[in-house]
Order: C-alpha cells, then structure tokens, then sequence
C-alpha cells in the first residue's frame, strides 16, 4: 500500500472547481478540461490536484513539512490546482515553488474564478484583487549567478503574480528595466551581491555598490539600455507607478511600485511630504535630513485640493527646493487641470494623477 496521502477523488474535483479548471500557475490560467474525441472517455482532463506540502517523506519529495497528520496532508487545505505542465515543475522544484507562495497562488486562483464566475466575463490586472498582494520572494544574483539576471529575474516576477495583478504590459516594462539595473550595477556600481525582494506591494532590488539613482541614468552622457528601459516604463506608466531609489547601510534600494492611492505611497517609502489644503501655515517644519537617502520627494496632496492651493504652493518654491531632491507632485482622483497647473508652476518635476 502506498505511504502517500494523497487526495480523494472529492477533494481533486472540488480543487478543480474552485479555479473553474484553470490552472493556478501564474500568467497561465490554461483551461484544464474539455470535450475529447476518443470513444471511450468524452472528457478530457489536462489537471491535476498538486500537494502543496509534500504527500510523502523520502526521495524526491517537494515541501515536506514534519509534524503534519495524514489528514492535514491530503485536506483540501494542502492542494492547489494546475495544469500538467505546470504541476510537473512545481513537484520538481522547491526552492523556486515555495509552499507560501503556492498559497498565495491559489487564493489569487480562487479569487479570480470567483469574480469571473460573478461578472461572466475573464478579468485581467483588475484593481479588486490587488489587496491580495504578490506573493513574496527573494532571489539573490551575485558573482555565481550573475550573467543569469535575465532568467532570475524573469522567473520572479512571473511566480509573484505581478503580470496579472498590476497589468501584463507595465510589469513587462518593469521587468526590463530591473534586468538593466542589475546590469549596470555589477558592470558600473561595482556591486558584488544584489537581491530582488518582492513584497506584497513593492519589488525591490537592493545592491551593494556605489550610491546611485535613476537620475544617474538620466545623466548618463551615452545612454544605453538602463535610459530607455526607464524612459519607456515611465513616459508609458508614469501616472502608475513609482520608481525610486532610496539608500540605506550603503546599499542601493530601487523600489518599484504600483499604486493607486496616494495612501499606499505613504506605506511604500518614507520619501513622502504631505501638503494639506492649508499648506501656507507654518507647520510645516520638516527636516531636510529627514530625506537624505531619497532620490526623490513625493509630495502628497491631501483629499479635495483646489486649484488655489496649487497657486500657494508656487509661493512655497523656495522651501521646497530647500530639500535639493527632484520632485514628484502626486494627486488623486481630480480635474485634470490641476495636474496641468502644478506642471506649469514647476515645469522640472513630475506631477502623477492617480486614478482608482
Ligand atoms: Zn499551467
């Protein structure tokens, strides 16, 4: 008799349904079942019910996590959904296909087949599920791997579900230019170890070399692929998306975000200035140093500004070109013009309308 606990016919069937059978691999969603033309079966099933923590100690076993019953090895619980294919490659590959981020797989799965199932129509990059947040991870490329950045980096960001939470396009875009800077930071920074932390809203790669920004790149006398890559994410995603690099223990953090409410700027990074309505008051007493280890200031306009205090904070120039840092005006959900009359006022910075 065989040792594994594997799941019965019930659970395999309810996992199924539970995704619409579709395969939970992110940017798969490959239907799983479907008329045959052989006599003796009409249906065929592509599918199959993958352990998420293994189903068996012992040889080849993926994700096997001591201490589980039997009971808790084949619930519903531990199974997630996939294609053959891709249920082949989660099986063989633990230190890609981490058992947290399978989980987070199958919630995202669930989740989209439910709102499918109730809207009657595929969704992609729809704005409902980005409180599911990417499913974390962290790879490192250092003197071993690096030459692989390509592949490393790809492989990440298609196993934390950002192609479908934030939009096949933009994360494509981002992708590129992560792949550029990791370049440049071996080649030009003199890094030694750079890592890509995915978290639940932010993707960061961190690098050891010498203090850069962007704004570097755009300096940057003979501009090659870092330029363009940048260049082409922002002219295209500039109002959803921020871009930054912040230094911290003489490291390089290179945060890309999407966002789409000025509140989770605020949680992303510390580089942020928040300007009320009442903005002329003197309150407003900030450190300069308080930014020292941002290439840029995020200015954050409180709910409801109008087009007057765009005019006061034309007055407050000097206070803010006091922090010496370049300038990102972020509004939400208003008239356009507002926008148009904060670019006029300060034609050198970047002004970015969040729209939900
Ligand atoms: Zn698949």
């Amino acid at each position: 008799m065989s040792n594994r606990d594997n799941f019965s016919q019930a659970t395999k069937d309810i996992l199924a349904k539970r995704t619409g059978f579709k395969c939970s691999f992110p940017s798969c969603w490959t239907t799983t079942i479907g008329p045959s033309d052989e006599m003796e079966s009409p249906i065929d099933a592509t599918g199959m019910a993958c352990h998420i923590y293994a189903a068996a100690d012992g040889k080849g076993a993926k994700r096997y996590k001591k201490g589980m019953t039997p009971e808790q090895r084949k619930s519903i619980n531990n199974g997630i959904w996939m294609c053959y294919k891709h249920g082949k490659q989660i099986d063989n590959d633990e230190v890609r296909f981490t058992a947290d981020s399978l989980h987070q797989w199958k919630e995202i799965a669930e989740k989209r087949a439910k709102i499918e199932h109730e809207l009657g129509k595929s969704i992609n990059g729809d704005l409902s599920l980005l409180s599911l947040g990417l499913a974390k991870n962290t790879i490192t490329i250092d003197n071993t791997t690096n030459g692989f950045e390509n592949q490393l980096i790809g492989d990440a960001i298609i196993d934390s579900n950002a192609h479908f939470l934030w939009g096949k396009d933009l994360v494509e875009h981002i992708k590129i230019y992560l792949i550029e800077i990791t370049r440049n930071a071996f080649l030009y920074g003199d890094a030694k170890n750079i890592k890509l932390e995915i978290g639940i809203n932010k993707i960061t790669l961190i690098d050891d070399g010498n203090k850069y920004s962007q704004h570097d790149l755009l300096d940057n006398p003979s501009p090659r692929g870092g330029v363009e890559s940048y260049t082409q994410m922002m002219d295209k995603y500039g109002n959803k998306i921020i871009a930054m690099t912040e230094r911290h223990d003489n490291k390089n953090h290179n945060i890309i975000s999407f966002v789409n409410e000025i509140t989770q700027i605020e949680n992303i990074s510390s580089c942020t200035y928040k300007v009320y309505p009442a903005y002329c008051k003197p309150e407003n007493s900030v450190e300069i140093n308080t930014y020292e280890s941002c290439s840029d200031l995020y200015i954050l306009f409180d709910k409801h500004p109008s087009v007057s205090d765009m005019y006061q904070l034309g007055g407050k120039r000097s206070k803010l070109a006091s922090f010496n840092k370049p300038l990102v005006f972020v509004l939400e959900d208003t008239v356009e013009y507002l926008g148009q009359r904060l670019q006029k006022i300060f034609p050198e910075s970047r002004v970015m309308h969040l729209r939900r």
